[in-house]
Formats: C-alpha cells, structure tokens, sequence
C-alpha cells in the first residue's frame, strides 16, 4: 500500500520525520510527477502546528509541501497536455469542480469544491492528501503547470505559492510604471513581490524589522527600504502609496502601514498570522482607503505568472537544503531568518 517516500508530521508540537504514504496509480486524466525540488512555505509551518485551527484545523499526520517543480513519470489514457519527461508544476490546489461559477472565471481557489494539495479531503483515497514533501505526486492534469525550460527548478519551485500569491493582488490592483508599491515584510512572499514590483515598472519601497536585510532589499529591486520599527522613517511615507502588500507571517501593527495608503489606495492582507489583526476605523476612513485580501490566484493566472517569469528570467532567491533540514528550517522561518525562500532538493529523500 504504502509505496511512496516523504516527511510527515505525527501532530502540532512533533518534528517532521520520514515515513511512507500511498499515491494512487494515475487515473484517466492523472499526471504522476517526480518531484525534484519543493519549497517551505511559512503556510507549511502554519499548518504542521496547526495554527489555523479555526479555519482549517490540521489533520494529523500532516505531509506538508505546494511548490512543486519535477519530471512527468506517467500519465493516465486521457492526458494530452503532458508526456513523461516533460518538467511539470503542481502549486496549492490539485482539485475543484470545474464547474462553478469561480472555476469557470479561472480563479477554482474559491470553488467550494477545491481541494488543496495537503491538508484537504482525498477523494481517491479517503483521508486527506499529501503534498510535496515526498518523492512523487499524482494529480488531474487540470492542475499541473508547464515550467518554462531556462527558469533554474529550485528556484522556479517558489513560484508555485509565493510567485503567484504575490503576482495576482499585483495583477489586480494595477502595480504598473509610476506607481508607488510597499512590501510589507522581507521573507518568501515579500522578496518575489519586490522582484514583480520592480519588474512591472513601480517604485517599491520594503517595509522591514530586519536591518540587516537592507542590501538584499536594493539587490532584489527596491528603490527604498524603511526598517519599520522607526517611526520617524515610517511617518515620512504617511499617505503616499497607492498599493501596499502585507506578507508578514506573525502579529503585527497593521495600522501602521493602513496610514501609508493614499487616499482611495489599496493595501492587501496575504500574510495569515494566527490570530486576528486590529484595525483602526480611524485608519480607514481617513483617505477612504481600502482594505482587501488575497488568496493564492488560479490555475490560468500561474501560468501566465510562470511565463511571465520565463520570459523576464526570475526565480526566488533559494536555499537548497536536504529534506533531513526542513525542522531547522521551520526554526528559522519563526525567526525571519531565510534568504529568501527554502527549496528542498527531493533526491535527498532516496537515502531515507
Ligand atoms: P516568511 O518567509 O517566513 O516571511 C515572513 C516575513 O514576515 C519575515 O521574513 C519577516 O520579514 C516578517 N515578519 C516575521 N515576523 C514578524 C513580526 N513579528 N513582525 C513583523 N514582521 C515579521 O513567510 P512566507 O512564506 O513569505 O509567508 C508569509 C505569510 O503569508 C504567512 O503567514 C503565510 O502563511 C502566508 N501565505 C498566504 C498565502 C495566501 O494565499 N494569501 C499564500 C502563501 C503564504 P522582515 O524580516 O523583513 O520583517
Ligand atoms: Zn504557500
């Protein structure tokens, strides 16, 4: 039964360890995909410790893992999008209906049918899927994404989840030439939020509590970087942006950044701390500014993110690790430590 390889976590305070989990054989219109690289998302840490509990509470034991690049290994009778060897892409959802009205506008990651691909019922095999911390993943080819041959794989692999849940919010609100666009928070999201910001042509400005990631912030396509703590630095920016991205995985004082807002701008929540923020009314009412959120984007949409980053070569700023280094990874993460993303390098599961 069991015939695949992967970490897995046994319940909210256990360490990731190795164990086997079972992936079915593909069916009709199944890609089975060798993973080669996945990245660590903070979502990961999120859920292996259960922290989204009122929402989505985990269930145990938990395969964390939604950024995926690898090699097509077998493909069901009805694929015709994918051959085996191709290099193929599976981020955050692995199902929905198809149907409804969200899935038929391309954005199945508000179908109320949507399956995430770990933490989320399996309908082949019952209990809950399995995401990417293993050797291989078998999903609808509906959900398998093409990665464009010049992008490196471990870097490509973040894209699945912190390139796309960056680039659509950007998409949306119009960041374009001439705008003025704050990043909230320096870690996986934030850093490719800078590198679409820069690259659709706006003025970014990175919010940060780490001093020390100043330099990285200009390398990566800041024109200018506020360590937020300084009060001083922020009230100099009060009122002058038009967009501004929350990436930030923990509690924090989001009116701080709601006051940067022009009047009618917009600021994006897509950090999910565990507890709820506060906001000011006063924050809001004050310049009519919005307050909006975004989830991930839709199937059509990280396509054209990953061509999008084909065509003008980006990729996250990895660490490779081996899988045996993803506890201290996690450790890391709690203590905005990465730089900028971790990308786990999967062969390093064969000696497990
Ligand atoms: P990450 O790599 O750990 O980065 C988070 C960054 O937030 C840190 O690097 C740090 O940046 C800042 N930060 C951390 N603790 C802070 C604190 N106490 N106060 C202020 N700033 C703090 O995490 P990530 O993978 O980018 O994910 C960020 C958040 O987005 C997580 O909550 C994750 O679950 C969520 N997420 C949401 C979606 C979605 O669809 N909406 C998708 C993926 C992830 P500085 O050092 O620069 O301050
Ligand atoms: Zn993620």
């Amino acid at each position: 039964m069991n015939n695949t390889k992967a970490y897995s976590a046994a319940g909210a305070t256990s360490p990731l360890a190795s164990t086997k989990i079972n992936r079915r054989d593909p069916t009709e219109h199944d890609v089975q995909i060798e993973i080669l690289f996945c990245g660590v998302c903070h979502s990961d840490v999120h859920q292996v410790r259960n922290e989204w509990s009122s929402v989505m509470p985990t269930v145990y034991p938990i395969v964390p893992g939604h950024e995926m690049v690898g090699r097509v290994t077998r493909i069901g009778r009805a694929v015709a999008k994918y051959k085996p060897g191709d290099l193929a892409a599976v981020g955050c959802m692995v199902d929905s209906d198809g149907n409804c009205p969200h899935c038929q506008s391309g954005l199945e990651q508000f179908c109320p049918n949507m399956i995430l691909t770990f933490n989320s019922p399996d309908r082949h095999l019952g209990g809950v899927t399995y995401g990417g911390y293993s050797e291989t993943i078998v999903v609808d080819e509906r959900f398998v994404l093409r990665v464009p041959p010049n992008l490196n794989l471990a870097g490509a692999a973040p894209l699945l989840c912190a390139g796309i849940t960056t680039f659509s919010p950007m998409r949306r609100w119009g960041v374009t030439k001439g705008r003025k666009v704050g990043v909230v928070g320096l870690g996986g999201l934030g850093h490719m939020a800078v590198k679409f910001a820069h690259a659709f042509g706006a003025h970014v400005v990175v919010f940060t509590t780490s001093p020390g990631k100043k330099a990285d912030a200009l390398r990566l396509g800041a024109d200018e970087v506020v360590v937020s703590r300084d009060a001083n630095e922020m009230q100099k920016h009060t009122g002058s942006f038009d967009f501004i991205l929350d990436a930030v995985s923990a509690h924090h004082d989001i009116n701080a950044y709601i006051n940067l807002v022009r009047p009618d701008g917009t600021i994006t929540i897509v950090g999910a701390p565990e507890k709820p923020l506060a906001v000011s009314a006063f924050s809001l009412l004050i310049g009519r500014r919005n307050l909006s959120g975004s989830l991930i984007g839709g199937i059509k949409e990280t396509q054209e993110m990953l061509d999008f980053c084909g065509k003008h070569n980006i990729t996250a700023d990895v660490e490779v690790i081996p899988i045996q280094k993803v506890n201290e990874a996690y450790e890391r993460l709690l203590k905005a430590d990465v730089k900028y993303r971790f990308s786990i390098d999967m062969a390093s599961l064969k000696s497990e």
